[in-house]
């Protein structure tokens, strides 16, 4: 073993799973983790995991997006790093410069390329100076309606409309006409003023039902940059991701190996450091950058069971100073992983969310199964934050297996006390298309009927729960 540099000490900007996650890595690896927290979250499972944690205060949201605040907590409490987890303040230059500034390690990118990146038009722009084929859409942000019109005339319609900051598959709205245009763009301007706090809007070509490849950058801000292949998340409701699977089980080998080599071209181009995602439509042959989002991505624990590379410890070994741990040929992958983001949502009231106590929960497991989450029998979930409340993740061999052992663990799981979207995931593992490996990212909304199932368990499940029923009452 060569000697590695270390950090002695990171405090995780974030909440939920992906603290959790981060906090774990950090014990693996002999760092002490210090969590934030606002009140709450007092009673989260990572606030008790790791090795100190701080109060923010009451308010629920402020304390995780206070960057003076927490920068500064991390300096008084001696850390040298701070992994901002996905959302909050993942992508916030500003954050990032600051770290840069106070002289503490921010885990990701540098503050430069997270501003050239975050902004999409910007992106778009640096693409295609690279010469990464990117979406047909307008040059800039659009100044005006009028001049959305026009672009509009010039792309041809379908269009969306997106918010050049958006994220979490807000902010953008598809128009099929001059007169939906007309009425989206206002909504478009007022929703990514209100989410992301910036007015700015551009346009793309809308790909028809795409699929949405996206892939897995690692790079060490040392020259190295490699790939850890492609994720498919054309699973989708209102462009927000609900199934994710490595690999696409819909590429060639051709596709496969042009998109890592366009995603490798991307992160250099900017510079990039750490773990990112390069994200991508493919649609027959044609594939289109869409944008890199620069942090930890929710789905990263589906590349992790195919590649076995944890991607998590490489961000706090190349934060730390060190170079990759691997090279591009040390990379393989081996059998198929999906990821079930189990939301605190009801899927038969339009996936309202469904807050409150979990009154049961009971693990799944056996063979190639991974759990990702912070929650625990008792635990109340919060209504202030995202609904997602699980990853349920499965590894095995081929593509029918890794589908029925997603349906096993399912029936594994009980969760009880809040509605959840997992029975509906049951419908669409089941489903002869997605069996098929032929969905795109208009699965969900060409399939409503799936969203008619019943609670009534299988037959052979409700014997068995009355066996052990039974079971435990005789106290065997
Ligand atoms: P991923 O790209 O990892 O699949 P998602 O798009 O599901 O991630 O977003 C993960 C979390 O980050 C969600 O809570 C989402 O709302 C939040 N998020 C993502 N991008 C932004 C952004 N630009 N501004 C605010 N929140 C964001
Ligand atoms: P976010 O930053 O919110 O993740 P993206 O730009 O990644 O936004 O788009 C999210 C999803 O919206 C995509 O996965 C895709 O399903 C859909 N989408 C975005 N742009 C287009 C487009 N030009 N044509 C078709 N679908 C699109
Ligand atoms: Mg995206």
């Amino acid at each position: 073993m060569s000697h590695k540099l270390k950090l002695k000490k990171v405090l995780v900007a974030n909440r939920g799973e992906i603290a959790l996650r981060i906090v774990r890595a950090c014990a693996e690896m002999s760092i002490r983790s210090v969590a934030i927290y606002t009140e709450p979250d007092r009673f989260g499972l990572f606030v008790k995991r790791a090795d100190e944690s701080y109060s923010l205060g009451e308010d629920p949201l402020s304390g995780y997006l206070d960057p003076l605040r927490i920068v500064n907590l991390a300096l008084e409490t001696g850390c040298d790093a701070i992994h901002p987890g996905y959302g909050f303040l993942s992508e916030n230059a500003a954050f990032a410069r600051l770290c840069e500034q106070k002289g503490i390690l921010f885990i990701g990118p540098e503050s430069s390329v997270i501003h050239k990146m975050g902004d999409k038009t910007q992106a778009r722009n640096s693409m295609r100076a690279a010469g990464v084929p990117v979406t047909p859409g307008s040059d800039g942000n659009l100044g005006s309606l009028e001049a959305a019109l026009e672009q509009a005339e010039v792309i041809g319609y379908p269009v969306m409309v997106k918010a050049t900051s958006g994220g979490g598959g807000r902010g953008i709205r598809r128009c099929d006409s001059a007169a939906e245009l007309r009425a989206q763009f206002p909504r478009v301007i007022s929703e990514a003023t209100k989410a992301f706090g910036s007015a700015e809007v551009f346009m793309e070509k809308c790909i028809v039902n795409p699929r949405h490849i996206e892939v897995q950058v690692l790079a060490d801000g040392q020259g190295n940059v490699i790939h850890l292949y492609e994720r498919d998340c054309s699973i989708q409701r209102r462009n927000q991701k609900l199934i994710e699977i490595a690999p696409s089980p819909q590429l060639s080998e051709q596709q496969r190996a042009y998109m890592g080599e366009l995603a490798v071209r991307a992160a250099k181009a900017v510079g990039y450091r750490s773990a990112g995602t390069v994200e991508f439509l493919l649609s027959g042959e044609d594939v289109y950058f869409m944008e890199m989002n620069t942090r930890i991505q929710v789905e990263h624990t589906i590349t992790e069971q195919i590649t076995g590379v944890d991607i998590v410890r490489e961000q706090l070994q190349i934060a730390a100073g060190n170079p990759l741990s691997y090279r591009q040929q040390d990379i393989n992958f081996r059998g198929y992983a999906i990821q079930l983001r189990i939301n605190a949502e009801d899927p038969r009231n339009e996936f309202l969310p469904s807050f409150g106590r979990i009154t049961h929960y009971y693990a799944p497991g056996g063979p190639g199964v991974r759990v990702d989450t912070a929650i625990y029998t008792g635990y109340e979930i919060p209504p202030y934050f995202d609904s997602m409340c699980l990853k349920l993740v499965v590894w095995s061999l081929t593509w029918d297996e890794t589908i029925q052992r997603a349906l096993r663990a399912l029936d594994d799981m009980r969760l009880h006390g809040i509605k959840t979207t997992a029975a509906y995931y049951q419908q669409i593992l089941r489903h002869p298309e997605f069996q098929a490996a032929k969905f795109d990212t208009g699965f969900v909304a060409a399939h409503p009927e799936l969203l008619e199932y019943s609670d009534k368990r299988h037959p052979s499940e409700v014997a068995l729960a009355l066996a052990a029923a039974i079971a435990a009452h005789a106290g065997w």
